[in-house]
């Protein structure tokens, strides 16, 4: 074997609380996992769950701020519960899943909006919409050893000190060992990956300069500016 043939890129890094970092491997998504997000967005009833991702270099640690994204006049926040995969595994059961855990964030999918929209209308893949750079603030990581498995609590976003949206994460339309029963039949989860699990009502547009703070009852907050 050689030498690389240059540097290799550098490992995404997110704080754990209590100390050291967690290595992100992945990142997926779940598409209108809270109803009343999903008929906002002009959907109704339970369908079963659907994933998107984002790289793992759009992470941005919390507090960092970040660049409005080019191409785009519709840069929306989403607030969103983040699970942090501890245990590689495939086919996990509902009643085995949270094994696999090893904490939860709060986080934001960044999206555009008009990108997406687009995307939508032509069947195509909501890459550019979800997978931009940094378009994944996240917060420091809290063990589920210091604080369980949240399966409640309210979930918050403000801008600029105004609340925009909130919900509850007990009104999931799958809960996270659904989440990772479902996405561990589709493809193996191994430690470091991150699931960000939907985002309740009320998303809507940012601008530059606007402060971004989201809070999950029992799990950490997160922030961010648009630069
Ligand atoms: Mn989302």
């Amino acid at each position: 074997m050689g030498d690389l043939v240059f540097a290799a890129p550098p490992s995404v890094l997110v704080p754990v609380q209590g100390g050291g970092f967690f290595p992100v491997r992945r990142i997926y998504c779940v598409g209108r996992n809270y109803a009343e997000h999903a008929r906002e967005m002009g959907h109704d009833g339970r369908e079963p769950p659907f994933f998107f991702d984002k790289p793992a270099d759009a992470v941005v640690i919390d507090a960092a701020p970040i660049a409005y994204p080019p191409q785009t006049a519709e840069l929306h926040h989403e607030i969103e519960l983040v699970v942090a995969i501890g245990r590689d595994g495939a086919a996990i059961g509902e009643h085995e899943a949270l094994d696999h855990v090893y904490g939860y964030a709060a986080g934001l999918d960044m999206t555009r909006r008009d990108l997406q929209a687009q995307a939508k209308k032509a069947g195509r893949p909501w890459t550019m919409a979800k997978g931009f750079d940094q378009s994944a603030p996240i917060g420091t990581i809290a063990p589920a050893s210091a604080i369980g498995h949240p399966a409640s609590g309210a979930i918050v976003l403000s801008v600029n000190g105004a609340e925009r949206q909130r919900g509850d994460l007990g009104d999931q339309n799958w809960s996270v060992p659904e989440t990772i029963a479902f996405l561990s039949r589709l493809v193996t989860l191994r430690a470091g990956d991150l699931i960000m699990t939907g985002t309740p009502s009320g998303v809507g547009p940012v601008r530059r300069r606007d402060v971004l703070e989201g809070s999950i009852a029992g799990v950490g907050t997160v922030s961010t500016v648009i630069a």
